[in-house]
């Protein structure tokens, strides 16, 4: 038994009273990977962590990001500071292009020993559980290739992954814009092919101006629920062509960005069991000013998650704590809801609300021990609060010996 004794201050989401907890003065018991007391009393385990009267919180959930491609292109962010934006850049065979020709060219070990490395930072600032896509393939095999590669590391590393296809990310260049002919590929051979290999959980679709329209993307993910894929949707990023309408329609677990969501939208969103996923990152990376209205979501009762989305384009950030800071000070969340967007709301937003996102008996033991105080401390301290440990698993990513 695994024992974190002296914990200052526990705080929490608790998903049986349905209300932020803070916990003073307590410790907790691990068995293997599973959290089975939580309290004052002083049992003996065979290993101890001294928390020093410092903050403990559940481990991040991330529930969208897009690692799974080679380089990076800070060339184009170079580009996009000289003034071009995201979408000059990208008709120029800039963006999203480029990453897919080298994902094509990658052997599967190469596309490994990089999604492994951002693994590694993602779980060194306490992201515990990843949502990744795919969708820097797009052709059958390089979308298989990348799924294999996540489940590898899923696998080989601490952290978990919960693979999602995202072949709709864009039309590849081979389409000329023939937008209709791909998605049939999406439809009749790749769906089919990914339901098969048995690796994503999930679909996406990007619904959107210049990507795909309303129409083609009900159909692709129309077919993705006939294979067993629970579908997701990148819906009013840049314009509102009627993504989160869609969202509520196939009843999609997730509708994400939503900078663009309409009142009548979020209308709908509130009378489904969809979550939005939020995504403060993008807007900041991109230099842009328009955020997602949280406080709107909030108010009107839209259960909202938030993600970094870590992408090499339009948002490379994977630090969670800078997401959070980004939340409070851009999207006018409070600390305590910033902390449930990121823990509970996220694990919900990917079906596994039931194991892990919180800190509760039963639970994994998915953990995050603070230097640091109070909640409050985490955006206060934007780029870098400190963390002494992460336990993943019921196991100290910086070993005990
Ligand atoms: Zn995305």
């Amino acid at each position: 038994m695994l024992q974190l004794k002296n914990i200052g201050l526990l705080s929490t989401y608790n998903s049986t009273t349905g209300s932020f907890e803070n916990i003073k003065n307590c410790n907790i018991d691990i068995e293997n990977d599973i959290i089975i007391d939580i309290g004052e009393n002083n049992n003996n385990g065979d290993h101890m962590i001294d928390c020093n009267q410092k903050l403990v919180t559940p481990g991040f959930v991330d529930a969208h990001t897009h690692p799974v491609f080679k380089n990076g292109r800070e060339k184009e962010f170079i580009q996009r500071i000289s003034g071009k934006s995201y979408e000059e850049i990208a008709a120029k065979g800039g963006g999203i292009n480029s990453s897919i020709e080298e994902v094509r060219e990658s052997t599967e070990i190469e596309l490994l020993d990089h999604v492994k490395k951002r693994m590694d930072e993602f779980l060194s600032m306490g992201t515990t559980t990843i949502e990744a896509k795919t969708g820097y393939g797009l052709d059958t095999e390089s979308e298989l290739k990348s799924l294999r590669v996540l489940d590898h590391v899923h696998n080989n590393h601490k952290i978990d992954i919960f693979p999602t296809f995202l072949g709709a990310h864009s039309i590849p260049d081979e389409f000329n814009g023939d937008s209709n002919a791909y998605v049939d590929l999406l439809c009749n051979e790749m769906i089919p092919a990914v339901s098969e290999q048995g690796i994503a959980k999930f679909c996406d679709v990007f619904c959107e101006e210049g990507y795909f329209d309303l129409k083609e993307s009900r159909k692709i993910l129309k077919t993705a629920i006939e294979y067993d894929l629970v579908p997701r949707i990148h819906a009013d990023e840049f314009s509102n062509i009627g993504g989160s309408k869609l969202a509520s329609e196939v009843k999609a677990i997730s509708a994400d960005h939503l900078m663009e969501i309409s009142d009548e939208d979020i209308e709908l969103l509130s009378n489904s069991d969809t979550i939005a996923i939020l995504l403060p990152g993008t807007t900041f990376f991109l230099g842009k000013e328009k955020y997602a209205p949280a406080r709107k979501l909030i108010d009107r009762g839209v259960h909202i998650a938030i993600a970094s989305d870590f992408n090499p384009g339009s948002c490379h950030i994977k630090s969670m704590p800078f997401i959070i800071g980004l939340s409070c000070i851009y999207l006018g969340l409070s600390v305590k809801e910033a902390l449930k967007a990121t823990t509970w709301s996220a694990a919900c937003a990917i079906n596994e609300e039931e194991r892990i996102g919180s800190i509760e008996l039963g639970k994994k033991a998915d953990l995050i021990i603070w230097d640091l105080d109070t909640i409050e401390q985490i955006p206060y301290n934007i780029t870098s609060p400190p963390i002494r440990n992460v336990i993943k698993n019921g196991d100290p990513l910086i070993s005990l010996d």
